[in-house]
């Protein structure tokens, strides 16, 4: 075995203990990494692989400057890793041997505190998964930066901890070594998120406090791995953790993963950002401390109809009072993120800026609080009844703190004359020193005559009386004792000049030492406020939704909607939120929704973007809206309240996990067959187009009536299947409507209108046609048309749509059938001028050549 200096041993006894991170070893001004670490870190953060001589052999090291620190750190969190700070822990002068070193901080993606490496306007949560015996789950989050702890359990499996999971921004999850493979890898490789793991679920009873509101073992233990985790990786105060709520999950409306991301309701599905999201239309907020909390709701919409009501009343208040809200608009620009300002309190990381951003902020509250009492509105009024605008504290950072600090805490201009008699001693003493000083100048150069002499200072030499060559010969012998020569002058020191820069020094030194201690005490007292401050930032939060709801409610011309409890949907001139947006050249067109109680399938048919999957969007965007408390897009809405939305729309194929499109289809269908209630809502857009048609038609058949017998959810249920339309004969809740498209000289030209009754026509050529494929494809696809409705397979000879099916599936049967024997060359060339090219989707084409080529290659 290789022999280490002693200082590579320390190096490596450290990293043994912080395998999964990067060691960020202190060296001087530097932080260095050796090994594995060095060659990892010179690649993903593009800096020099050096090498250090580490007794027997030479190591690649590579290092950062201690000062850049910061974005080295931030860009390996992005990237998911982790990164252990190690720092000297005493004085190098005072070491016998080897400095000690300890590792003082784990910074990792769910646990970062550094402003630089935070999204404002998005929690940052670090969670946990907790499994137990009887199948349950609990999911525990953190938000280290706000001291937000919750914890849900969950008893319907793992699906449902993968969508819990889904619904925030989640950056690392912590688990048990134990947690069976297969969800580890679901974590990490297919949701991306860091792993961390912790065994010890043992509360220390430090932290009692946490657990008021909790007495069920399972959550004591589920956020019991977490808190020792955060423990384990910040070793610092924890003072500014709130206790844990329970997040009652059967209170919320429930959105799985698929339907999450589907309704692209935080971000869209290809770009990944928040552009072109539900949240992008509805966010007003001005405070990031708002934007954090629009999310929250955003996550979770209500089920209860009086809280979802109090929102609107509260919306309803805001929007009738133009001029108080923009004034509160303009109020709320100048509130700092006091959530996460009070964090940083706790945790010992706040500068005096920082606490001149809290003092500012809370300068505002006493506005606000009488801004909202101007309201003429109850429920505004309501508001502002229980907000402490904090005055003592105010105060407090009012006498202290000078309004622009420097950044730096050791270096003095941070606390404001007056507020300690000791320290205002001590700059007396430096001031009365300098005002000597400027005097003795005067009096120097009217002695010596000299008008050009100064009396200057400079960190090196001091204090001095600076004589230019020309002038030496005016200066008395014996008085001046040298102390720099330059170029053009000398300079001088005198005994008393020497004495008063004593004297100064040592008092400027002294009050800079005080300033940093009376800072640090001042950082303690504001410590007392921290769960105050917290409540405060809840209420500005809550506060700048509302005002952010109505601000949009007004600008887009949302209503306010009703409910109702008779399963009735009945929306006039509905929007789709985002589509409407997004539009430039032409308007969007509204459409009504309407399914009564005894309608629960809507059956959309309509050619290729004519608008079926925005209807059926905009129905959910609709009811999630209303539902968080926003009013909605439309004339008139009364809604039932859903407790569940389901859907599968769009072909968004699931590449990372390496599922199929056709796959990903048939689970999203699973969850919602198996979740749903009659309370709840499906979106089925195109299913069973994944794969042949026959057999897609026939699963798209029985997944329909399934929903309708058994569990009679409102579904609207969109196909390009006409036979399906056919079903409004044999199943009587269930109702067909069409996008409108008309003809017109040979063009299709979309109307975008919802009218009742099945579509005629599916309009595909034309679309094609609007594509611009060649002219000559178009028309050799038309005259197959006319072909096809003329020939043997002409629709108009089945009598209804289950007979069709059957025989369907007779055909499917035998063409499985003849697959067992071997082909004949003329048998091949049969097989494949049978394929009906025009009638294909791509699937099915490249499902037919897969299994003739695999029966070729037998
Ligand atoms: P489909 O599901 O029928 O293929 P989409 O719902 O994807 O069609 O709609 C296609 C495009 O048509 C949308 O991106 C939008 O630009 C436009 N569109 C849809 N509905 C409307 C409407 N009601 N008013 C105006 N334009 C619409």
């Amino acid at each position: 075995m290789a022999k280490y200096t002693p200082m590579m041993q320390q190096y490596l006894s450290i990293k043994a203990q912080h395998k999964d991170a990067f060691l960020f070893f202190r060296l001087g001004d530097f932080y260095e990494m050796f090994f594995d670490d060095a060659l990892k870190a010179s690649r993903e953060l593009e800096i020099t692989l050096t090498s250090r001589d580490g007794g027997d052999e030479r190591i690649p090291m590579c290092g950062v400057p201690y000062h850049s620190a910061a974005n080295y750190i931030k860009s390996l969190i992005e990237k998911g890793y982790k990164v252990a700070i190690c720092e000297q822990v005493e004085d190098p002068k005072a070491a016998k041997g080897v400095v000690k070193r300890e590792v003082v901080q784990l910074i990792t993606p769910g646990t970062v505190m550094e402003g630089n490496m935070l999204d404002d306007k998005e929690n940052n949560y670090l969670a946990s998964i907790t499994t137990f015996d009887d199948g349950s789950f609990t999911v525990a989050y953190n938000d280290l930066t706000t001291g937000e702890n919750t914890i849900a359990l969950i008893r319907e499996g793992w699906g449902s901890v993968v969508s819990e999971l889904y619904n925030r921004p989640v950056k690392e999850v912590v688990v048990a070594s134990s947690l069976p493979e297969k969800y580890q890898e679901e974590l990490q490789q297919r949701l991306n998120y860091t792993i961390s793991f912790q065994d010890d679920t043992k509360v220390d009873p430090a932290f009692d406090h946490l657990f008021l509101n909790i007495n069920q073992q399972k959550y004591i233990e589920g956020f019991g791995r977490l808190l020792n985790y955060i423990r384990h990786t910040q070793k610092r105060s924890l003072d500014h953790l709130r206790p844990v709520e329970t997040i009652e999950l059967n209170t919320f409306m429930s959105l799985d993963m698929y339907s999450k991301r589907n309704l692209e309701l935080m971000e869209t599905i290809r770009k990944q950002g928040k552009a072109g999201s539900l949240l992008w239309v509805i966010d007003d907020t001005i405070t990031s401390m708002g934007a954090r909390m629009l999310k929250k709701w955003l996550e979770r919409p209500l089920l209860q109809k009086e809280a979802i009501e109090k929102r609107h009343a509260q919306l309803s208040g805001f929007l009738d009072n133009y001029f108080e809200r923009e004034e509160l608009r303009e109020q709320l620009k100048s509130v700092y993120d006091l959530e996460r300002l009070s964090g940083r309190v706790s945790f010992g990381n706040v500068n005096a800026r920082d606490l001149i951003q809290l003092k500012q902020s809370l300068a505002n509250i006493p506005e606000i609080v009488q801004l909202l009492e101007r309201f003429e509105n109850e429920e505004i009024n309501e508001l502002q009844k229980g907000i402490d605008s904090l005055p003592e504290l105010f105060e407090l950072l009012d006498e202290s703190l000078h309004e622009d600090p420097p950044v730096t805490l050791k270096e003095g201009g941070i606390i404001k004359d007056g507020f300690d008699a000791k320290l205002d001693k001590y700059r007396d003493a430096a001031r009365n020193g300098k005002q000597w000083i400027a005097e003795l100048e005067r009096k120097e150069r009217e002695e010596t005559k000299i008008k050009s002499l100064k009396v200057g200072y400079n960190r090196v030499f001091g204090y001095y009386i600076e004589v230019t060559k020309a002038n030496l010969h005016l200066l008395p012998e014996g008085k001046y004792e040298r102390k720099q020569t330059l170029t053009n002058a000398e300079r001088y020191i005198t005994p008393e000049l020497k004495e008063k820069e004593t004297l100064i020094l040592e008092a400027q030194e002294k009050s800079v030492e005080l300033e940093y201690e009376l800072f640090l005490s001042l950082r303690e007292k504001a410590k007392a406020y921290i769960k105050k401050l917290q409540l405060l930032a809840e209420q500005i939060s809550e506060i700048d939704v509302l005002q952010g709801f109505a601000s949009i409610s007004e600008k887009n011309g949302y209503t306010r909607p009703s409910f109702n409890t008779e399963r009735l949907i009945d929306i006039k001139d509905g929007r789709h939120p985002v589509v409407e947006k997004v539009m430039k050249e032409s308007t969007f067109v509204p459409n009504d929704v309407y399914m009564d109680d005894h309608t629960d399938v809507l059956v959309i048919t309509g050619p290729n973007m004519s608008g079926k999957s925005t209807y059926m969007r905009q129905l959910a965007l609709t009811s999630i809206m209303a539902q968080i408390g926003c009013y909605v897009p439309c004339k008139e809405a009364n809604l039932p309240i859903f407790d569940q939305i389901f859907t599968r729309i769009g072909a968004a194929d699931d590449l990372v996990s390496g599922q199929s499109t056709f796959m990903v289809e048939m689970l999203e269908a699973k969850h919602a067959l198996t979740n749903a209630t009659e309370n709840s809502m499906i979106l089925l857009d195109e299913i069973g187009r994944g794969t042949s048609t026959y057999d897609g038609m026939a699963l798209a058949q029985a997944i329909v009536e399934h929903i309708h017998h058994e569990i009679k959810a409102k579904t609207l249920f969109s196909t390009h299947y006409h036979e399906l339309t056919e079903l409004d004969q044999s199943l009587e809740r269930l109702m067909n409507v069409h996008v409108r498209a008309e003809e017109y000289q040979g063009n299709v030209v979309f109307l975008h209108q919802i009218r009742e009754g099945a579509a005629d026509e599916s309009y595909g050529i034309h679309v094609a046609r609007l594509a611009e494929l060649p002219e000559t494809l178009i028309d050799r696809a038309t005259h197959l048309l006319h072909e096809f409705e003329s020939g043997d397979h002409s629709k108009q000879e089945y009598e209804t749509a289950e007979e069709q099916l059957t025989l369907f599936k007779e055909e499917a049967a035998a063409t499985k059938t003849s697959f067992k024997g071997n082909y004949s060359d003329e048998e091949w060339k049969k097989q494949l001028i049978e394929l009906d090219l025009m009638e294909m989707t791509p699937m099915d084409a490249m499902n037919e050549l897969y299994k003739l080529q695999k029966r070729l290659k037998k």
